[in-house]
């Protein structure tokens, strides 16, 4: 993103016991399109991790489905000056190392990704964030439930807001909308509260803005709309918006930055590098996702392609069903 020349990279931690005395820490990951970095190293898995890991039936049908599904994807190649990995030293993660993070997932009781409508959108902006609904439910196979829409209690404290120093446009602190507004209201099955706001935001005085951050612990997150339009036609705005959601989502699913290839879940410094990528993930992390609500990536992309095409995504639509019959060959 544009702003990774004024901020520098700020990352919130947070302590939680893991389960055999290992300490995890999870940071608030600030959106990527060309945000902070969104990660951390994961810990070193536990011994018998990898055993446990392996009793999953569908492990190695995701292994075969990897192999089948490489040739739709563009290897990520050398960075270019601005990109987000000529500036960020990560080293990726492979579906294995994923499963060895012990990653934070859906369970019996949290189900449902629940998206709320945060102040006043304009009419293409509301639309946008329908479109979001229906392309997390395909992409991640939950149930998407939208809130009713909140807006801002007016006056905020001066320490929730600012003024930005070039286009005096007000801003809006993450930390605020994260604590005292969706920590709160979050509904004891979601296995994630995504706010959607039209509102620029910041996260402290390091940076200029930020488009979004997450806190996974909390399960809560907050993506702005506000920077995405950058005098973009509506396709290119809406493809922008399902990337940053879906990308965003899939850290709150503990999925890092993409390394190996051009996908949904690899950082972005910039919007061009934003346009570049697909809205779908990448073989490695397509099976992560199936892996986390248990699907056979055929499904899903069949699921997928349907929403595509009755939403007017023909190319994607068209990609998704090549997908799909290449796993059914
Ligand atoms: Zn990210
Ligand atoms: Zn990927």
């Amino acid at each position: 993103m544009t702003q990774s020349q004024n901020a520098k990279n700020k990352k919130a931690g947070k302590m939680r016991s893991g389960v055999f005395g290992w300490i995890l820490v999870f940071l608030a990951f600030l959106a990527c399109l060309g945000l902070p970095a969104c990660s951390k190293e994961p810990d070193k898995p536990a011994a018998n991790m990898q055993a446990a890991r392996e009793d999953k039936k569908n492990v190695k049908e995701l292994r075969d489905a990897i192999k089948r599904l490489e040739p739709f994807f563009q290897p990520m190649g050398k960075p270019q000056h601005s990109d987000w990995l000529a500036s960020h030293n990560e080293p990726g993660q492979t579906f294995d190392e994923y499963l060895d993070s012990n990653p934070t997932k859906p369970t019996a009781g949290r189900t449902r990704i629940y998206v709320l409508p945060l102040d006043a959108f304009t009419p293409q902006q509301r639309k946008a964030v329908q479109m979001v609904e229906g392309y997390l439910a395909a992409f991640y196979g939950l149930v998407v439930t939208e809130l009713p829409q909140q807006n801002l209690k007016r006056p905020l404290s001066v320490k929730d807001f600012r003024r930005d120093p070039s286009t005096r446009r007000e801003q809006i602190r993450t930390g605020y909308i994260l604590e005292s507004v969706l920590k709160p209201l979050l509904p004891a099955d979601a296995a994630a509260l995504i706010a959607l706001t039209a509102e620029d935001l910041y996260p402290d005085a390091t940076m200029n803005y930020v488009f979004g951050q997450a806190s996974l612990d909390d399960r809560v997150g907050v993506w702005s709309l506000a920077r995405l339009d950058d005098n973009a036609n509506y396709d290119t705005f809406l493809r922008r918006t399902l990337k940053i959601a879906t990308h965003e989502t899939g850290h709150m699913f503990s999925m890092r930055h993409c390394t190996k290839y051009e996908c949904v879940m690899s950082g972005t410094n910039h919007l061009g590098e934003t346009d570049r990528r697909p809205i779908d993930a990448c073989p490695e992390c397509t099976a992560k996702i199936c892996w986390l609500t248990d699907e056979k990536p055929a499904e899903r992309y069949s699921r997928l392609e349907a929403f595509c095409r009755k939403s007017g995504l023909i190319k994607e639509a068209d990609d998704f069903r090549r997908k799909m019959e290449a796993l059914k060959e």
